[in-house]
């Protein structure tokens, strides 16, 4: 398959992970938009936060779940982050394998 996180998840590209299970593995941002910037992806591919279904709800719990354990490891859970799933287009969206973008170790600036 020609996607770039799946071949991260298979290890054909190189990452620098910071987390891995079975189902979910997380990773450092080739080009950090703040000091600390994480993508979270599902091992499955889904390609856009459009394409997930009832099936995919303990999934989804769990890409939150390891974002906030993430933030707590990472030392910015009480400073404050933010969590960011681009879809499609007009949302920003480049690679087409769901994300959520973890940013933080700075005030951010945007969106307020
Ligand atoms: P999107 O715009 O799709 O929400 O975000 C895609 C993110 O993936 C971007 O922040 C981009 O820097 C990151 N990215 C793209 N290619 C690679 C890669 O090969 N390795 C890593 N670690 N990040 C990547």
């Amino acid at each position: 398959m020609d996607c770039i996180f799946c071949k991260i998840i298979e290890g054909s590209i190189p990452s620098k992970k910071v987390f891995e299970n079975e189902r979910i593995v997380a990773f450092h941002d080739i080009q950090p938009a703040a000091p600390v910037h994480i993508l979270i992806i599902p091992k499955k591919h889904i390609p856009t936060m459009n394409d997930v279904t009832a099936e995919d709800d303990a999934l989804m719990a769990e890409l939150f779940a390891v974002a906030r354990q993430l933030a707590q490891e990472l030392g910015i859970a009480e400073s404050g982050y933010r969590l960011v799933n681009n879809v499609n287009s007009d949302g920003g969206q480049v690679v087409y394998h769901l994300h959520l973008h973890l940013l933080g170790g700075a005030k951010l600036k945007g969106l307020n």
